[in-house]
Formats: structure tokens, sequence, C-alpha cells
């Protein structure tokens, strides 16, 4: 459908690229999180990117994002984070996805589908060392659902587990990753010697040098955002995402003046007044009202009153805008730029949810990284 709403993110490629490779370390595959629609970015345009670019795998949260990534041609080995939902697993073995076991359950339920499998079935096992959401706990007990695995007649092609603080708490990550070890180490006493062992998000890749192991599974800086704010400071990312829309109308309001529902907002003297065409239904955070800023001629304008479903209302002072004119909500314009830390840290949340919320009603286009997708 062509869009024809003045309101779009772009996706810059390149920038996917680029991040791809400054986050590329010897030794390591890289493992590109496309989960959630790419955390906002479009996730078929940004897996083929981060393919181009030298990742090896894909990682998805839901079945159905490994069959989209299929159903787009894309046959790079794509893993499944989380255990498939009952009655999923016929799909995601004929699709060739990989799946993660960790529960008694789902690992009958996919032994059940392999046996009338004509290829093999290859999963990863996620063990819990610490995170405490899922995967086999307690740790000890993994050598034998391993060996339930594969007298199931399931390949064993990879082990996992996931750090729940690698931005912040070192003391608490190299304890994950030890229990993590020894794991490693009775499972091979026992003969069992899996090609792929991962561990690391974004912020242990970069933090964390001993995490890397095998693959990285690397998610919010595949799209320039640091996992924490500072965390790969050094690195270059760049940011892959703009957010923009273009002013709709236009007024000049007297000092005193109040604006958007409840009058929360008095222009404190006489100002330009710009209606731009998008709200919390798209994903702009209601919690920005009159806080956040907005990019307009390269300049901040604070938005004014409250973000209304489907339009906001932004204080432009002495400089009146024109309709048409550009407005950046997330990304650079000039010589100025909102990043999606500044608008987590004015709405109580992280960047990820900045970027994972921005509406499936919000046009995605990509540019770059050879051509239009
Ligand atoms: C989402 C996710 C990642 C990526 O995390 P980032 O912090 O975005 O790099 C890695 N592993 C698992 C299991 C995940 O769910």
């Amino acid at each position: 459908m062509t869009d024809l709403r003045p309101t779009w993110v772009d996706v810059d490629l390149d920038a996917i690229a680029h991040n791809v490779r400054a986050l590329s370390f010897a030794g390591s595959e890289l493992m590109a999180v496309v989960k959630a629609d790419a955390y906002g970015h479009g996730d078929v345009p940004v897996a083929r990117a981060a393919l181009d670019a030298g990742a090896t795998w894909l990682g998805v949260a839901l079945v159905e994002e490994g069959l989209a990534l299929r159903s787009a041609g894309i046959e790079a080995p794509v893993l499944v984070l989380s255990e498939c939902p009952p009655g999923s697993e016929m799909l995601a073995v004929s699709a060739g996805l990989t799946a993660t076991v960790y529960s008694s359950a789902g690992l009958d339920r996919l032994a059940a589908i392999a046996a009338t499998a004509r290829d093999r079935v290859g999963v990863h096992v996620k063990v819990d060392t610490g995170m405490h959401r899922v995967g086999v706990w307690p740790p000890e007990d993994v050598p034998a659902f391993v060996d339930r695995v594969v007298e199931a007649g399931l390949e064993l092609d990879g082990v996992w587990t996931h750090l729940a603080c690698a931005d912040s708490d070192d003391v608490g990550t190299n304890g994950q990753l030890d229990v993590f070890a020894d794991t490693i180490d009775r499972l091979a006493a026992e003969g069992h010697r899996p090609r792929l062992l991962h561990a690391a998000n974004t912020a242990a890749t970069i933090r964390h040098p001993r995490a890397r192991l095998d693959l990285v599974r690397v998610g919010i800086g595949l799209y320039g955002i640091e996992p924490a704010p500072g965390v790969g400071a050094d690195l270059g990312l760049v940011p892959a995402l703009t957010w923009r829309s273009l002013v709709a109308s236009v007024r000049r309001l007297r000092a005193g003046s109040r604006v958007s529902y409840g009058h929360h907002y008095e222009f404190e003297r006489d100002a330009w007044a710009a209606t731009v065409p998008l709200g919390y239904a798209d994903g702009y955070p209601r919690t920005l009202s009159s806080r956040a800023d907005v990019l307009i001629d390269g300049r901040r304008c604070r938005v004014a009153g409250s973000v209304t479903m489907d339009q906001l209302i932004v204080d432009c002072g002495d400089r009146p805008p024109t309709p048409g004119d550009e407005v950046v909500l997330l990304g650079a314009q000039g010589d100025e730029a909102v990043s999606a830390w500044e608008l987590a840290n004015q709405s109580g949340t992280i960047a990820y949810e900045i970027v994972a919320r921005i509406g499936a009603r919000v046009p995605r286009r990509s540019f770059g990284g050879g051509g239009p997708s």
C-alpha cells in the first residue's frame, strides 16, 4: 500500500551494517536479534543488511517472526529464543527454524515432531544461570536434560544462557558465566560438545569479552543504540532510525493561551504553535507531554501539553514554521539530535521500549544497504 500519512520511520541499512562490523569480534559469530520487528526498525530489511554485513544467525522471540523471515526468502539460520508454544512445533521445524528447549513438556512436544521429520532437527538448550526467567533450572539438571534431548533423536547444536546484569554488575555477570562454564564442563565430561555456546547480549559483547564464546546475540547495538547510557560509547555505533513527520498546521497564539487536552501547557509569551500528526497510538509516549523536544529547522521545540492519540502540538517560540516542514521526533536534524535514551529518560523507560513500541501504523522506509527493500 502507498503510505499516505506524512509520518514515517526511516531506517539506514548502512548504519545497521556498520554496527554489525563494530560488534564483530574474532572468533565469535554474530546473531542479529531481529525480534519485535527488529526493535521497531523493520525485520526483513534489517535481517538482510545484517547478514550481508557478516551476521551468520538471526534471533527472534516468536515462531511467527521466524516464519515471516522465511516467507521473505531469508534462508539463514534462525534461532527462536523462547520455547515453541504448544502447537507451533510443526510449523517451526518445517520452516527450518532452530528451536530452543528448556522444559520437559517442550522437549516432549518437539521430539514428537522430530520423529516424523525427514531432516535432522537441531536444537539449542537454554540454561538458567541466574536470570531466573526461563531455561533449565537448576543448572545441575542440564546433563540429564541433554541426555533426554539426544535420546529423543534431536541434535544438540547449541547450549546458551542469558545474563541479567551485563550492563552493570560485573560480579553477578561473572558468577553467571562461571555457572555456565561449569555446566559446559559437566556436559563435556559426559561426551556432549555442542558446536555453539553463547551467552552475550549487546552489553556483554561490549563489556565482557569472556562472554563472547562462539556467538554473540546482538540486539540493541545493531540499531546503534547503547544498551545503557555510556556502554559502548567508544565503539562509534550509528543510530539507524529517524522518526519523522511533517507540520500539519500552524497558528499564532497569545501569551496566556493554553493548549491540548486538560489545557496543561500555557504559552508564557506570544508564540507560534505547530501541530504534528502523530500521537500515543503511534507509540510516542503520552508521558512525554510538555517534556520532550522535537526538531524543526534544526532547532529544538518543546512538546506543548498533552500528547493526544493521533496528534501533538509543539511550541515553536518566535520562529514561524510552515505546514509541510519536516519534524524529527527521534534522530538527527541539522546539528541537533534527539536520542532514544533522551526520550526514555524523559518518559521513565529504557531506549529499547521507545523504539520497540513505535506503532505498526507508522510506515518504515529503509534505505542504503545496496538498494531499497
Ligand atoms: C533480546 C535478546 C537479546 C538481545 O539483547 P540486546 O540487549 O538487545 O543486545 C539477546 N538474547 C536474548 C535471549 C534476548 O531475548
